[in-house]
């Protein structure tokens, strides 16, 4: 132990041995009580844990990031509990969590929510989720859905792959289980395509009253805050201690309660940015706060001339005892940085940049001669990766960086294989690009126009061929159909650019007449429209022919 000792690195995983199992032995013999007290709990309706109860769950030593004494539990969860019964936000799952008496669309309404809140902020869901469970209100209606339908439903709201996996969930409980949903956080998780170990204890904790924590980004940066824990939090060093301390903390008789509780604290009060101490309800155990009080002082201390004592820039904060060495604390590399305050917590490791693509697509045009709607060709994606299932304009990824005139026969060819010989580049020209991100990809889509000549309105597709599932839509039914927000800002450029089409044609007819200046502004290429780029234009670019980026 002692040879163990001599090197830095084995005294920090000393130090996390022994920290890790202090909170293993809490958690266990919490576990174990709680076993215990479950039946009684369920029965009882909302008795207080006793003092002693929660000080036989408690670690005895290396409290610095985990609780002083039970008390500071209790008096944690109270003033939590309390803060939240007059602060909660009314959301329609917490409502249907509330109000339905049925365990399986209790657990039903809370797992759409979590799986729609997942890298979603609440604003954007109510809508989507109101509409979903009025639509689908039960598992099994969800069940019987098909994947289009559910893509449909899901179309804008990003990372389709959710909602696919929230149909195949539904499907297999229906048809595996009877329409029964899993009871526990471990069968959740074991069970169902898509949950992971927070929205498995999620749903356990506010459908099935499961004494079990929940972490996620809300609660990650309460606990790093008020526990002064500024290592990496996705290291699974500190990931894990964040679900000991969570299962520690979660309150025995309201645990559902108690973790919404916790992740409205991170969305309202502790943001990432600007938290609100002064109206924190846990103020008082915060430790990330204790250091920014202690560094006021120092400060006030060091501007009255006190400087007898050696004080240093960063505050005198109560270490955690171990010498610099805790695996839980601030790097010694990266310090408290002053200016930054309690948001010195949590620490995350730099993001790997976007990856860079760009995507030739085409929005292809039909008019039937005995109907004046304009149709748009579609086709679908395949059925796994990213997108899967979802329609699309016609599009090819660049593997390398191509001229416009390679671009055109890149994307021609495509409309070949696509439409056979009916297509014809005739109409085939550039009319700006698009960028969206996605959450990993920087994608730039190079936009082209064509019409298709199809006067009989009997269109032979190259069904003989292996192609992906193609279809003709008029504008209304492109909105109604499962197609990706990309799209959607593709198709705004279209419009966008049709209309100044036809503008331009009016105003050279009226003012120019000239062949020559018709031409002329033709040959120009087109920026996606503010709205639809999302980034400002210069006043320099307004005025100058847009050009495509090289790639
Ligand atoms: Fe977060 Fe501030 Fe409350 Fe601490 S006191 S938990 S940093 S809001």
């Amino acid at each position: 132990m002692l040879q163990r000792w001599s090197s830095s690195t084995n005294r920090k995983q000393i130090l996390m041995d022994i920290i890790m199992n202090k909170m293993k032995a809490s958690v266990k013999s919490r576990k174990i009580s709680l076993k215990r007290k479950e039946n009684t709990i369920m029965s009882s309706q909302k008795k207080k844990p006793c003092f002693n109860q929660i000080k036989e769950e408690l670690p005895k030593e290396n409290i610095y990031h985990t609780f002083k004494d039970p008390g500071e539990i209790y008096s944690f969860r109270a003033s939590l509990l309390s803060w939240y019964d007059k602060n909660k936000r009314e959301l329609p799952w917490r409502r249907m969590a509330m109000s339905e008496s049925n365990l399986n669309k209790r657990a039903y309404a809370v797992w759409v929510s979590e799986i729609m809140l997942q890298q979603t902020q609440v604003a954007t869901v109510i809508d989507y989720y109101n509409k979903w469970m009025l639509r689908w209100s039960n598992l099994q209606d969800l069940a019987k859905a098909t994947l289009e339908e559910v893509n449909q439903m899901w179309s804008g709201l990003g990372y389709y792959s959710r909602g696919k996996r929230l149909h195949e969930g539904a499907q297999k409980i229906s048809s595996e289980f009877k329409g029964e949903m899993p009871r526990s956080a471990e069968e959740l998780q074991k069970l169902l395509p898509g949950v992971g170990r927070y929205t498995a204890a999620a749903i356990a904790s506010i459908a099935f009253g499961e004494v079990i924590g929940v972490v996620d980004g809300n609660v990650i940066r309460v606990l790093c805050r008020t526990k002064a824990i500024g290592a990496d939090c996705t290291s699974p060093t500190v990931t894990e201690a964040l679900w000991m301390l969570a299962n520690t903390l979660v309150d025995l008789v309201r645990p559902g309660d108690f973790n919404q509780a916790m992740m409205e604290l991170g969305a309202t009060v502790c943001t990432p940015k600007a938290p609100l101490c002064t109206e924190c309800p846990v103020q008082t155990h915060c430790r990330a706060y204790q250091q920014v009080i202690n560094e006021r002082e120092m400060v006030s201390k060091r501007l009255l001339g006190n400087t007898t004592s050696q004080i240093s820039s960063t505050p005198d904060i109560e270490e955690c005892g171990d010498g610099g060495n805790c695996p839980l604390c601030l790097p010694e590399k990266e310090p408290w940085v002053s200016g930054l305050g309690v948001m010195n917590f949590p620490r995350k490791p730099t993001k790997k940049p976007p990856r860079i693509e760009h995507t030739l697509t085409c929005v292809v045009t039909r008019r039937r001669d005995n109907d004046d709607t304009e149709e748009y060709f579609l086709v679908q994606r395949p059925n796994s990766g990213l997108l899967a299932g979802m329609w699309e304009f016609p599009s090819v990824l660049l593997e390398t960086e191509v001229k416009e005139k390679k671009q055109k026969c890149i994307i021609f060819d495509r409309l070949t294989e696509l439409m056979g010989n009916l297509v014809t580049d005739t109409h085939l020209q550039n009319i700006g690009e698009v960028i969206h991100i996605f959450s990993h990809i920087h994608q730039t889509y190079l936009v082209y126009s064509n019409s298709f000549s199809d006067a009989s309105g009997d269109t032979v597709m190259q069904e003989d061929r292996e192609q992906p599932c193609f279809r003709w839509v008029s504008e209304a039914e492109f909105y109604q159909s499962a197609v990706p927000t990309s799209m959607k800002k593709v198709f705004r450029l279209f419009k966008h650019s049709s209309v100044n089409e036809k503008q331009l044609a009016k105003g050279d007819k009226l003012q120019c007449g000239s062949e020559k200046h018709e031409g002329k502004q033709k040959g120009r290429k087109r920026r996606a429209p503010k709205e639809v780029q999302g980034r400002q234009l210069s006043i320099n670019s307004f005025f100058q022919p847009a050009a495509i980026k090289p790639l």
